[in-house]
């Protein structure tokens, strides 16, 4: 059967895309259809045709699945942040357990018992978990100011200030940007014309801290009247930092290079575990610092440290990673290509008074094997070797030379963190044909409500 465009059809959804759409098979043609579920039988009308597959629209749930729940938020359907607020927790849970499965399966290669996945460590309370929010600020079609989050693939600004992935306060600081910008007549910024002032509003709070930290994205170097909206935030308890970024480009980029204090310290503080960091506007940080530290544990777990090795952690950001490691090991280098966020290890190292971490600018794909190759020349005969190698890479993976100057390395275990299971069990087959087995394997949900998963897996080397 083949169908075309418009064409309504009924189907079971049996599977779960990548983004969280609904599969489902009628007559052996495929559908894809975003916002259905395991488990419903919806109406659908084709809006894509291909051969043997189809993308549909939702159009009616005809039997909903026994694992659907109301979404908390209004939105939910229409907003880019969430995809799979309509399932239920648990469900969510096994769902991203068997990506992971899956794609090692698939892609890897790997027998289910090869890999020794563990239940996946969900959230007590997935809401409300994420430290960070990123408010675009618009003018809606009457010319109202208009706050709260852009659609799914598109620009259009949803207007609402109440996000359940975020803390509550959020909305009140929202209110209070909002109706200063309208007594003091100031306007959005417009992405079409390149004109306005405010782009977004940035907020990051500290959840063991308590510290709060907002900052206004401008397209321009100085806030009208800040000193009203200083006046109002600071009336709420915890706010730490008051700062304007300056973004003059038109781009989609949100952060400017800038960033100029209003009122009080640029950065706030905030920790996992009994390591202190210091995250200032530009500073990258992970979002969901509760499932952060039973991610950060289990790798140290991992890692399983005695206090005399040499650990690397690969793609190390701000060194989140290595500064959990140093207080267990002899000694941690860690590797990761932006400048500014090897600022922020260093900084962070010294706050905690560590001096067994030291931290290297540049690709990892340059680095490690530069470094490995520069010892071999200064050591003759010897070879550069770790205890422990911890990477944590962006989506794409590691490349293949990092891979094998790991290898090369001969370190005991690998620690592997990965946001992208895909990517992840390419990986694992390279390392795993070079040595290496799978020992350990469990995901972490730092993303509820969203299809993101996190992986960590513990390799080690195979005796020779
Ligand atoms: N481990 C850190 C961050 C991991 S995110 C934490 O938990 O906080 C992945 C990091 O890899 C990012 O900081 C990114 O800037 C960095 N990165 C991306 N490509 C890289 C490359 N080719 N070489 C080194 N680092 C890279």
């Amino acid at each position: 059967m083949e169908y075309k465009k418009n064409d309504m059809l009924t189907v079971t959804i049996e599977d779960m895309g990548h983004d969280g759409e609904g599969i489902g098979k009628i007559d052996g043609y495929t559908v894809f259809v975003k916002d259905a579920l395991i488990g419903d039988t919806v109406g659908a009308k084709i809006i894509k045709a291909k051969k043997n597959y189809g993308y549909a629209r939702l159009m009616e749930i005809l039997k909903p699945s026994a694992d659907r729940v109301e979404p908390l938020c209004p939105y939910a359907r229409q907003c880019g942040g969430c995809q799979i607020q309509a399932l239920s927790y648990n469900k969510q849970l096994e769902y991203k357990q068997n990506k992971i499965l899956n794609n090692l399966m698939r892609i890897g290669g790997f027998s289910p018992e090869e890999i020794h996945m563990e239940p996946i460590m969900g959230m007590e309370k997935p809401f409300h978990y994420r430290n960070k929010a990123q408010f675009p600020v618009g003018t809606d079609k009457e010319g109202n100011l208009v706050t709260g989050f852009y659609a799914g693939r598109t620009h259009s600004i949803i207007s609402n200030r109440r996000c359940y992935l975020g803390v509550e306060i959020n909305e009140k600081i929202l209110d209070i940007i909002m109706e200063y910008m309208t007594r003091n007549h100031i306007s959005a910024y417009d992405e079409a014309k390149g004109k306005g002032l405010v782009r977004h509003v940035l907020i990051r709070s500290g959840f063991i801290s308590g510290e709060l930290m907002v900052c206004l994205v401008i397209n321009g170097t100085k806030l009208p009247y800040s000193e009203q909206l200083v006046k109002e935030l600071t009336k709420i308890p915890g706010m730490t930092s008051i700062s304007i970024n300056i973004n003059r480009e038109k781009t989609n980029v949100i952060l400017g290079r800038e960033v100029k204090v209003l009122w009080g310290q640029e950065y706030i503080t905030d920790s996992i575990g009994s390591v202190s960091y210091q995250i200032s506007p530009l500073s990258f940080y992970q979002v969901n610092p509760v499932q952060t530290k039973k991610l950060y544990e289990k790798a140290l777990e991992f890692a399983d440290l005695k206090g005399n090795e040499t650990v690397w952690d690969v793609y190390c950001g701000i060194g989140t990673i290595s500064l959990f490691l140093a207080q267990k090991a002899k000694q941690v280098y860690g590797v990761e290509i932006v400048s500014a966020a090897i600022e922020d290890a260093r900084r962070n190292a010294r706050l905690n008074q560590i001096e067994n971490a030291e931290f290297f600018v540049g690709k990892a794909e340059e680095v490690l094997p530069g470094f490995y190759e520069e010892y071999s020349r200064t050591h003759p005969g010897e070879n550069a070797r770790a205890d422990v190698i911890v990477v944590d890479p962006p989506r794409k993976g590691c490349e293949e030379s990092v891979l094998d100057t790991m290898v090369k390395m001969q370190p005991e275990r690998i620690v592997y963190v990965s946001c992208d299971s895909a990517t992840l069990a390419r990986d694992l087959r390279i390392l795993c044909d070079k040595g290496y087995r799978i020992d350990r394997c469990v995901g972490c949900d730092m993303f509820p409500q969203t299809v993101h998963v996190e992986t960590v897996c513990l390799l080690s080397r195979k005796a020779q």
